[in-house]
């Protein structure tokens, strides 16, 4: 038998901002946490890989503030690790990097609780990747120095030699610095390095809101100045910065420096957000309806036993497609109780989700919406029986139009309820006007997301600040029946469509 104790605690980094930097396994041990306590700068994006049941906690509500708060800390990871949790200590960057970690495994080791260590990007390295600046170079750069520019002010005297961090021969990366800025230039010009050594500030790297200043490194302090960088931020000095004119890359995607608010439901956001993530944007997720199940399956399991009596099956949905397929097996049925029906959908999305259980549509409209796929089935079901899956507050458009050839049946898979807003910092950034463009993908949304609104950000979208860009004309109409415009509608009805109609928003204004 090994002695090996599976861990209790994960020493988890978190990376520098951006969800797409976390490691596969940071995700793995998010996954099964029951406890996550979270540093002030993880962002909430990435505290969504943790199960909706787990419990969150952010380490500035433990205690309060500085040096008391980090007994707190490890008394939570201990007492909580003892009552059998799976706890997660998410850390910015590396946990072991000017994070703490190294004490908090400590204090673990003493109080005989197992643990593993897994390692983040840490913020040098991101900075430098975003910001286009090679950390080490075959001809300008063999080092690179991770430094504290603000020690643990207890201690009785500097740690750090600014003599010899002066003469380093390589890349200087300085964490915590901001606020010492000027002090920390100076100590290092003072003891000899040329103050025309390429110098930069990289605020918020990796994530939509970074920003970056590079100068001369005698120049820094009033560039960093004149543009208001604040912390976080990481300094980096040497020669490697030059290269910066040839590599940036970051700041030239096409959503770079905007804001976009995502509004649908938790679990089907991940993928439009990853995608404005990639080509740039800062996103924020406002799920604002929540998928159910009916109330009563009654109406559902009765059509289900009377399959065979339909010739045609119509989805308008994902939820439609997954909830539909879920009910069939929870009636001891599989996929062969479809037997030869017939199967239409409204759009490609719809079809994807068909395919995953391999099926394959019959039929799919050429625009992705009610009346043409009404227009599409029409010929096709005369006389014959028809069977629609859908929401509970669904349109009526398509039972309306084939009920007049066919015999329909309509039956409600899921329900769509008004969103409880747990998280409301993304209501309040867009109160404060930081929101540039909010995507809006069905009229449900349009209608829940205008409920939740207060004064202020009723008034960005109302003053034209933040803008509307809408999914379909239907989504579109019912945007503008709750009074406000809408910017852009996609010419595709799907995801893709809307994400290609934002880009082109976002080029003209
Ligand atoms: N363990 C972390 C560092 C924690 S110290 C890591 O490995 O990255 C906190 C400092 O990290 C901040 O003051 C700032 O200097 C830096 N930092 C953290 N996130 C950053 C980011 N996204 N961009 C720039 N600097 C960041």
């Amino acid at each position: 038998m090994s002695s090996f104790q599976e861990p209790r605690v994960y020493l988890v980094g978190a990376g520098p901002g951006h969800p797409g930097l976390l490691t596969l396994r940071a995700v793995e041990c998010m996954a099964k946490a029951d406890l996550v306590i979270y540093d002030r700068l993880v962002s909430p994006r990435i505290l969504e890989f943790a199960p909706a049941g787990a419990e969150r906690i952010c380490v500035t509500d433990l205690a309060p503030h500085h040096v008391e708060r980090c007994p707190h800390v490890n008394e939570k990871l201990v007492e909580a690790a003892r009552q059998g949790k799976h706890v997660v200590r998410l850390k910015g960057g590396d946990p072991l990097i000017f994070g703490r970690g190294g004490e908090e495994a400590e204090v673990l080791r003493a109080a005989g609780i197992p643990f593993e260590i897994v390692p983040g990007v840490t913020a040098a390295v991101a900075a430098a990747a975003c910001a286009g600046i090679p950390l080490t170079h075959r001809l300008h750069s063999s080092a690179v120095a991770l430094i504290t520019g603000h020690e643990d002010p207890e201690k009785p005297e500097s740690w750090l030699d600014w003599s010899v961090l002066a003469r380093f021969p390589g890349t200087l990366a300085i964490y915590m610095g901001m606020s010492r800025l000027p002090q920390i230039l100076r100590n290092l010009i003072d003891n000899g390095k040329p103050g025309n050594t390429p110098a930069a500030v990289v605020q918020l790297a990796s994530t939509g809101n970074q920003r970056t200043v590079s100068c001369l490194l005698s120049k820094l302090p009033a560039e960093v100045e004149k543009a208001n960088l604040k912390s976080p931020a990481i300094i980096l000095i040497g020669e490697v910065v030059s290269l910066r004119e040839q590599l940036a890359w970051f700041e030239q995607r096409p959503l770079f420096g905007k804001s976009v608010l995502v509004t649908r439901p938790k679990g089907q956001a991940g993928e439009i957000a990853r995608r404005l993530e990639a080509l740039g944007a800062q996103v924020h997720l406002l799920p604002t309806v929540e998928i159910q199940e009916p109330l009563d399956w009654g109406p559902v399991d009765l059509e289900i036993d009377r399959l065979a009596g339909f010739q045609w099956l119509v989805f308008t949905s994902v939820n439609g497609v997954d909830a539909f397929i879920e009910r069939l097996r929870k009636n001891g049925k599989d996929l062969r109780a479809l037997g030869n029906i017939k199967i239409g959908v409204i759009g490609s999305a719809t079809a994807d989700a068909l395919r995953r259980y391999h099926l394959e549509p019959d039929l799919m409209p050429e625009k992705f919406r009610s009346e043409d796929l009404a227009k599409a089935l029409r010929d096709k079901v005369q006389g014959q029986r028809v069977l629609l899956a859908g929401a509970d507050r669904g349109r009526d458009v398509l039972r309306l139009e084939l009920s007049q050839v066919a015999e329909v049946i309509q039956i409600a898979v899921y329900r769509q309820i008004g969103a409880v807003i747990r998280n409301r910092e993304p209501l309040e950034s867009l109160g404060r006007g930081e929101i540039d463009f909010i995507l809006v993908t069905s009229s449900n949304i349009a209608r829940s997301f205008a409920g939740a609104l207060d004064e202020e950000s009723r008034r960005m979208i109302e003053s034209g600040r933040t803008r509307i860009v809408s999914i379909s004309p239907v989504t579109t109409a019912a945007v503008q029946e709750l009074g406000f415009s809408v910017a852009k509608e996609a010419v595709e009805f799907t995801s893709e469509g809307v994400v290609e109609a934002l880009l082109e928003l976002a080029r003209n204004i």
